[in-house]
């Protein structure tokens, strides 16, 4: 029988009505066996996520203040949860020893991992399954990398063991036995790792909307869910800045050709995003499938006459950027021009080395820097086939009455992108949105 690994989010799981809305979805299909927890996440816009109030928690123990107070609001969650699922098992001594344990200076990743940790022991009797601790299956090595080869051995061995399990995501153990988490977000990872080892045939991601969105809902009003993605799409996307799973998250599955399900806890019929390593790309009914853009970028603009037929000027220039550390974006040129974008950010405090190395090494004509740099990209498997597409996002762009600093397109033909004004981003995705979704 296919396994399905499901993941929740915070929002999935913030409180008791919520439980039994997970509970329904993972009943109403027995493949689901294998189910990954994130820690109660915010039940309003003014809640706070228990793993910050974890976080907090320990900041104060570190600053020697009494945290008995503040958690007991972290307790008094997980209580309520218990309590309004109707269930009689006594988490008392668990939260305790949880408290005293951050109280005596336990790592701040071990505070932060125990908002999913208590989590999954409560969805795991509510659900009948067993509950096996994230510390037992999953590893860090010594230099605090990810140890995938034996965390993939130890995680397949532990699941053959359980037909049905909760998994705390976020954490995991060091080789000397302290808890360590991945970065934020990371409940998404721990979910990739146990679908992966237990070869699912489905990874489904729960959240709290309908699948990836098309744009940034906080730009383009009700914009549609894309219903197909591949893997390379989204990293296109996620790269400019669309957030629906962490970036980490899909390697696991990715390796292994697993598809990723995003799906909407609170609208469990809609089918949400499917994520699959290759997509016909006549299954969608618009060109291009996302748009997306971020801001903070800066241009190093390069002249030259004769630049074409110099060997060895972009590496040249290449190398100062290395030797400063700063990693580039993106690289258009023309026949004596040569463009660098760079996040401002990086470029900042380095801004007079890296001219200066730039003029030293390469010798250009003229070399100018400029901020307020923004970028879009409009990603689409399906623009190799469709033509004009190109003209379309221009003109889009033009009749909005922006203008465009720079174009870049991958020799994939799966995304181009465009530099314009930072003040200009919104409109010009607005603009794009409306060229290509009826
Ligand atoms: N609870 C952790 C966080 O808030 C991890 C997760 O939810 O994935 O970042």
């Amino acid at each position: 029988m296919d396994i399905k690994v499901v993941k929740f989010g915070g929002s999935s799981l913030a409180d008791a009505e919520h439980f039994r809305q997970v509970a329904a979805i993972v009943r109403a299909d027995p493949t689901r066996r294998y189910v990954v927890v994130s820690a109660p996440g915010k039940r309003h816009a003014q809640d706070t996520k228990v793993t910050d109030m974890l976080y907090h928690c320990y900041e104060m123990a570190h600053n020697r203040e009494d945290i008995t107070a503040y958690f007991r609001q972290i307790a008094d969650r997980y209580q309520a949860i218990i309590r309004e699922l109707g269930m009689s098992f006594d988490m008392s001594g668990e939260l305790d020893y949880v408290r005293d344990s951050i109280q005596h200076h336990t790592g701040r990743d071990f505070a932060a991992s125990r908002g999913e940790y208590l989590n999954a022991i409560i969805l795991a009797k509510y659900l009948g399954f067993d509950f096996i601790d994230a510390e037992s299956v999953i590893f860090f090595k010594d230099n605090g990398l990810f140890d995938d080869e034996k965390t993939n051995e130890m995680m397949r061995e532990e699941l053959k063991k359980h037909t049905r399990a909760v998994i705390p995501g976020f954490y995991g153990v060091m080789p000397n036995g302290t808890i360590k988490t991945f970065s934020r977000g990371g409940s998404d990872i721990t979910g990739s790792i146990v679908a992966r080892a237990c070869e699912a045939a489905l990874y489904e991601n729960w959240t709290d909307v309908s699948g990836c969105l098309m744009a940034d809902p906080r730009i383009v009003p009700d914009p549609r869910p894309i219903r197909t993605v591949t893997y390379r799409e989204l990293r296109e996307l996620s790269y400019m800045g669309a957030t629906v799973l962490h970036e980490d998250a899909i390697f696991p599955v990715r390796f292994a050709g697993i598809p990723i399900n995003i799906r909407n806890t609170n609208d469990p019929e809609a089918p949400g995003t499917m994520i699959v390593a290759n997509a016909p790309d006549y299954d969608s009914d618009t060109v291009i499938t996302g748009i997306a853009g971020k801001k903070g970028l800066s241009v190093i603009a390069i002249e030259k006459d004769m630049m074409n037929a110099e060997i060895g000027f972009g590496r040249k220039v290449l190398d100062v950027l290395e030797d400063n550390e700063i990693s580039f974006e993106h690289l258009p040129s023309g026949v004596d021009t040569m463009s660098v974008v760079v996040s401002t950010r990086s470029l900042e405090p380095r801004r007079e080395r890296v001219i200066a190395g730039i003029n030293r090494r390469a010798r250009p004509d003229s070399i100018v820097s400029e901020d307020g740099l923004a970028l879009l990209a409009v990603v689409g498997r399906g623009m190799v086939k469709a033509k004009g597409t190109a003209a379309r996002i221009f003109s889009a762009i033009s009749e909005a009455g922006i203008n465009i600093r720079m174009i870049d397109q991958g020799s994939s033909e799966l995304s181009i992108i465009v530099g314009v004004d930072e003040k200009d981003l919104e409109k010009a995705l607005r603009a794009i949105y409306s060229e290509f979704v009826h």
